[in-house]
């Protein structure tokens, strides 16, 4: 990292320095080309006036070394040069310069010379007689001009090489001291902090990402332990019917148990292992809850009818323990899913026959308005607690433990209700009174947003 930031500045500034001196010779050799023409068009104009008062005495007389003078006559022939002799020369009429002169007064061209490396400026004037003058001087190319000036330009690269590599060490250095010295278990320590300005946004992100971090971890933590507790549970809920009925099936195979003893013994093996088949299939409904069961799909149905068919399943153990259930009110069209409907209705329905006296009353009702449809299940029970109205809905939680053995409960049954109201989109009350009842009140949208199962 260190590396490459101060790479990447020193070669910026490198590319950089060479950019801006090519383009600067690059103008400044356009620039002195012009002012070198038009110095030519001076000179010229200045040796016309000599030549056109002493004419070829002018010429001999000057002694020019700079410059190049042409005298050229009207119909082309060289009357003079002070570099070729004169009578050697061809006609010089097809000179660009020239014939510009001969037309408009003054004329002037560029052109490369034989070695191509120079260039030569030619300004060329007409003269009162018709004749024209021309001077010309040699334009170095811009490699010679270059060349000429080698030493100051190496010197000024050196010095800039140099200057780059401090400042680029520097730069890099005061770039990444504040990003080291960030704590990324404190990272907003030195948000004030004028290094920290331009990094502020880095800075807050990252304690954005630490708090995160920190509830996710919360989180996975109070997962894990709902999930240790409820498997110490499970573990222990089963441990108890194992143990009853593998004590029952000792005394039996030792022979232990009178004959009249035997149906009692056989019945309370087939108690302790209805209730292990009730827990274990409570814990597969609230696994599948919890997972997504593959077999859980939302359909059109009608919560009235399920619920007419959860209390035809509970007539048996109802009128075993005498309490009457009742369903009332009309047909209820929802978008649910079935099995879990079914699941809210039979276990408040159970409950309600469960906790309540002989000769008690379990009252379902089935109202649907535009949006929404309540179940009420409201029974003539043994109510519930002030204190215990909150957690009934917790797993394993009971409020009379040995009640609810007695009865077969395995308190996971309100669990599973308020798991599968929450997939739907509802929302369950519960009101109650000690000894006079208890009313469940739920209530599900008529079409609620499906969850994925
Ligand atoms: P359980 O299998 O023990 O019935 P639930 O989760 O269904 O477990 O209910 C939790 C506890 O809430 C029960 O043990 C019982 O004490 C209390 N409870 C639930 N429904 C009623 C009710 N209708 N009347 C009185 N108490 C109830």
């Amino acid at each position: 990292m260190n590396k490459k930031i101060f790479n990447a500045i020193w070669i910026v500034a490198i590319v950089v320095f060479l950019a801006s001196l090519t383009f600067i010779m690059g103008v400044s050799y356009n620039y002195f080309s012009g002012v070198q023409l038009k110095q030519l068009r001076t000179e010229a104009e200045l040796a016309s006036q000599g030549v056109s008062i002493s004419g070829l005495d002018y010429l001999n007389g000057l002694g020019a070394k700079d410059y190049r003078i042409t005298w050229i006559d009207a119909d082309g022939t060289v009357l003079f040069d002070n570099a070729v002799n004169a009578n050697e020369m061809e006609n010089h009429l097809e000179r660009e310069e020239i014939k510009e002169a001969l037309k408009d007064g003054y004329g002037e061209s560029v052109r490369y010379s034989n070695t191509l490396s120079d260039k030569q400026l030619y300004s060329a004037i007409r003269l009162s007689d018709g004749s024209v003058l021309r001077l010309s001087s040699v334009q170095m190319a811009v490699w010679a001009l270059l060349l000429g000036f080698a030493q100051p330009i190496c010197l000024v690269i050196g010095i800039a090489l140099v200057m780059s590599f401090v400042l680029a060490s520097r730069l890099t250095k005061r770039i990444l001291t504040p990003i080291n010295s960030i704590d990324p278990d404190d990272p907003m320590q030195h948000i004030n902090e004028e290094d920290y300005m331009e990094i502020a946004p880095l800075l807050r992100r990252i304690q954005y990402q630490n708090e995160q971090l920190k509830r996710d971890q919360k989180e996975i933590e109070k997962a894990a332990l709902i999930r240790q507790e409820f498997t110490a549970n499970v573990s222990h809920e089963l441990k108890t019917p194992l143990h009853a009925i593998s004590g029952y099936a000792e005394l039996l195979e030792n022979e232990m148990v009178k004959d009249e003893d035997m149906k009692p013994f056989a019945r309370k093996i087939r108690e302790e292992s209805t209730r292990m088949t009730k827990l274990v299939e409570d814990i597969i409904d609230l696994t599948k809850l919890d997972t997504g069961g593959v077999e859980m799909k939302w359909e059109d149905c009608d919560l009235y009818r399920i619920a007419e068919n959860a209390v035809d399943s509970l007539e048996a153990p109802a009128t075993a323990l005498g309490v009457k259930v009742t369903v009332c009110g009309s047909e209820a069209p929802v978008r649910a899913i079935p099995q879990l409907l079914y699941s809210i209705i039979y276990n408040l329905c159970d409950n309600g026959i469960k906790y309540n006296h002989s000769g008690g009353k379990v009252e379902v009702d089935v109202q649907q308005t535009s949006h929404n449809t309540v179940l009420k299940v409201k029974d003539t029970g043994i109510g519930i607690p002030e204190e215990s109205r909150e957690r009934i809905f917790e797993r394993f939680y009971r409020v009379d433990k040995s009640r609810s053995k007695a009865v077969g409960g395995t308190g996971l049954g309100l669990s599973i209700v308020k798991h599968a109201v929450l997939v739907h989109g509802g929302r369950i009350k519960v009101n109650s009174e000690v000894g006079k009842g208890t009313e469940f009140l739920v209530s599900i949208p008529n079409r609620p947003k499906e969850i994925e199962f």
